[in-house]
């Protein structure tokens, strides 16, 4: 029943009750209009939110637990901030903020989102482990998220969350094919770095998923995280340097300065366990870390305090619209020292054995930046096949250059795979002036090296070689080096009173180990000498030799020193490969390795590795060692080719060739032991048995 009433025949008091009705009725609907106040996220956070088991702390959300991304978190939802970046180690908390600021949009500004993976594993993961507890564990995301059902595609899956007014799909970037991309308003695009680019991938998927957000040209916001990778190809690199570029500083408890706490100067307590102090006993439960600017020692206790009171500094403050931050594992409150502490020596210690991919996840995952494995330049092999020269002539193989002064070799005994035999393989060096090179020998002797007879063979056929120069010099073999790395017994026994000719070599795994000790040892009862060779300083002059044999213009460092100039001009085309031994294969082991950049303790050292792991690089070590064989001679070169100058021209006066060996005698008879070897050991007794070895044969020559 409407009863139309004229107002003018209401009594006052029905007048006054009509107005405050329809007053209160504006004001409703005012109210009801208004657009909402949205909450401050941080006191959102710690009121609604619980974190389940499946978050490094779980329980009610506490700002004070990882109070680094409180700064982000804030930027995540203003409205000037376009694309936010975290790149940082693992543990970071970058999962958890994008699903804090997914939990707050869901109830207090639903929008369309997208979340991207850059693996399939990835997004299973996430949704599983992360998103679904989430969900189960806190009612106010849970009343109003759809719920599952089977056979329906509009209701939620594991994969596809809907709400009031948005929605939330997680996919793959591996299968961009099969990938629905639809229009959102926020995308986040986690672990970046892990993603594959296959020759089949169209385009870059991340930039893709960049332009699903067309739709929302005024209100769009970008999230991108993960774990660095290699320098140059990381794509969370990428979005990080053209950011803000912030870092967590503390204010360090010992000069009251400002730093950002660096995991490469973490400390803690050794205890030598043996009485030569060799092997110690890591207690990484006293890790510290010390302050770069006072080396004050901060202890874990002091480490969260500080890092409750840190603050985030950007680089390009100016860089409001894309901001980015960076978090190694140290200034992260979820993390231990002690664990990074003994991931850094893990690293290092694998390292020092020619393995870097521990470093490498080191960098990566406790120090959260991209790890520099550039190749400077990689030699190629078939540029060094071209360059071979016709010095021997295969008729008379024991014709040598006139160049060559003395004779080394050196020989690797291999324990043989699937493909190749077990065999010993060595080469025969010349070297002259300069120290300038020729291969003249390469050979091979099937059997197994710890076989007698294999060594005997060996033995035999070494002893038995002798080369003439071309003017008619005849030079034997002065040093014969065998790898004793492997199999060491046996070739401690091959080189057994082989004095001053026949030597067992080691490889030092010192990065910075000089090429020849100051001291040899003894070994196999004082019988048989051992050197250690420092493999990465020959090599290094390998290579730089093989590089100006290239003839472009390549660094093998990127910034030389005067003297390391001066070095290189010294090796120009200085090593010679004869056609006759050298062949694809060679070349491909010789170029088998490269220059890889470290930095410790704030220097860059250049290491050499294998570029891929399986590669054979025998030729490498052969070379290396027939190099070490020659140094260790010390010889005077200058001083050497006059004595032998002078020896050919008697040669040329005679119609006899037999000064070589009679000479040799007489220098070998007045030779002192000189630097830079000596010995470790010298037997006393019996010394008609144990003859001090000659190490040094040469050096007084001339
Ligand atoms: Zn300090």
């Amino acid at each position: 029943m409407i009863q139309q009433t004229n107002i003018s025949s209401l009594d006052r008091l029905e007048q006054f009750y009509l107005l405050k009705n329809f007053k209160e009725v504006k004001l409703k609907c005012q109210t009801f209009l208004r657009p909402r106040l949205r909450p401050d996220i941080i006191n959102w956070l710690e009121e609604n939110l619980i974190l389940p088991d499946s978050f490094p702390i779980p329980g009610p959300f506490r700002i004070r637990n990882s109070p680094h991304l409180e700064e982000p978190l804030r930027k995540a939802l203003d409205p000037e901030v376009r694309s936010l970046a975290l790149m940082g180690g693992n543990q970071m908390g970058k999962t958890l903020l994008f699903i804090c600021v997914w939990a707050y949009d869901v109830v207090n500004d639903p929008c369309p989102y997208l979340y991207a993976n850059a693996t399939d594993d990835g997004v299973k993961k996430y949704a599983l482990q992360k998103l679904e507890p989430i969900i189960n564990c806190n009612p106010i995301l849970n009343t109003v998220i759809a719920k599952k059902r089977r056979g329906n595609t509009d209701e939620s899956s594991t994969r596809w969350k809907i709400y009031p007014g948005g929605w939330k799909e997680m996919i793959s970037l591996a299968s961009p094919g099969k990938t629905r991309f639809r229009s959102a308003r926020k995308t986040v695009d986690d672990d970046m770095d892990e993603i594959k680019i296959t020759l089949g991938s169209e385009g870059n998927a991340h930039s893709n998923l960049k332009g699903r957000v067309t739709a929302y040209k005024y209100n769009y916001q970008h999230y991108f995280g993960s774990t660095p990778r290699r320098d140059g190809s990381s794509y969370i690199q990428l979005e990080f340097k053209e950011g803000s570029q912030a870092n967590w500083y503390v204010v360090c408890p010992g000069c009251k300065k400002e730093l950002v706490l660096d995991e490469d100067r973490i400390v803690w307590d050794k205890e030598p366990i043996d009485l030569l102090k060799t092997e110690f006993h890591n207690d990484f439960k006293t890790a510290r870390i010390k302050c770069d600017k006072c080396e004050y020692q901060i202890s874990e206790a002091e480490r969260m305090e500080m890092l409750l009171k840190g603050r985030w500094i950007h680089k390009y403050p100016s860089r409001t619209d894309h901001l980015s931050y960076q978090l190694g594992k140290a200034s992260s409150t979820i993390a231990s020292l002690s664990f990074i502490a003994e991931q850094k020596y893990l690293a290092e210690k694998a390292f020092e054995n020619g393995d870097d991919s521990l470093y490498e996840s080191y960098m990566n995952n406790e120090k959260g930046l991209p790890y520099k494995k550039i190749v400077i330049k990689e030699i190629d092999a078939r540029k060094l096949i071209d360059r071979r020269e016709d010095y021997i002539d295969p008729e008379k193989k024991n014709i040598i250059p006139n160049g060559v002064l003395i004779l080394t070799a050196f020989v690797d005994a291999q324990a043989g795979s699937q493909t190749k035999p077990a065999r010993y393989e060595g080469e025969v060096w010349g070297w002259g002036v300069g120290e300038e090179c020729w291969m003249v020998d390469r050979f091979k002797i099937e059997g197994n090296p710890e076989d007698r007879n294999v060594r005997d063979k060996l033995k035999n056929f070494l002893n038995s070689l002798e080369y003439v120069r071309k003017d008619g010099l005849k030079r034997t073999i002065r040093r014969i080096g065998v790898d004793a790395g492997w199999a060491s017994q046996s070739i401690y026994e091959l080189v057994e009173r082989g004095w001053d000719k026949w030597c067992a070599t080691k490889g030092s795994n010192n990065i910075r180990a000089s090429l020849l000790p100051r001291k040899i040892s003894l070994v196999n009862n004082d019988k048989s000498v051992l050197i250690n060779v420092g493999t990465q300083a020959a090599k290094h002059t390998l290579f730089l030799r093989l590089q100006e044999i290239d003839e472009t213009e390549i660094n093998i460092k990127p910034n030389l020193t005067d003297k390391e100039t001066e070095e290189k001009k010294e090796f120009i085309a200085k090593i010679h490969h004869t056609k006759l031994f050298c062949d694809l294969d060679y070349f491909e082991q010789l170029t088998a390795e490269h220059a890889v950049p470290i930095i410790r303790q704030n220097e860059t050292h250049y290491v050499f590795q294998k570029k891929k792991s399986g590669l054979a690089n025998e030729a490498i070590d052969i070379w290396c060692g027939a190099y070490a064989m020659m140094k260790s001679l010390n010889v005077n070169w200058r001083k050497y080719k006059a004595s032998v100058d002078a020896k050919v021209g008697a040669l040329s006066n005679q119609e006899e060739t037999t000064a070589d060996t009679s000479m040799t005698n007489l220098v070998m008879r007045r030779m002192k032991p000189a630097a830079p070897l000596e010995l470790t050991k010298v037997k006393t007794k019996n010394k008609n048995v144990i003859r001090r070895p000659s190490v040094n044969p040469i050096t007084n020559y001339g």
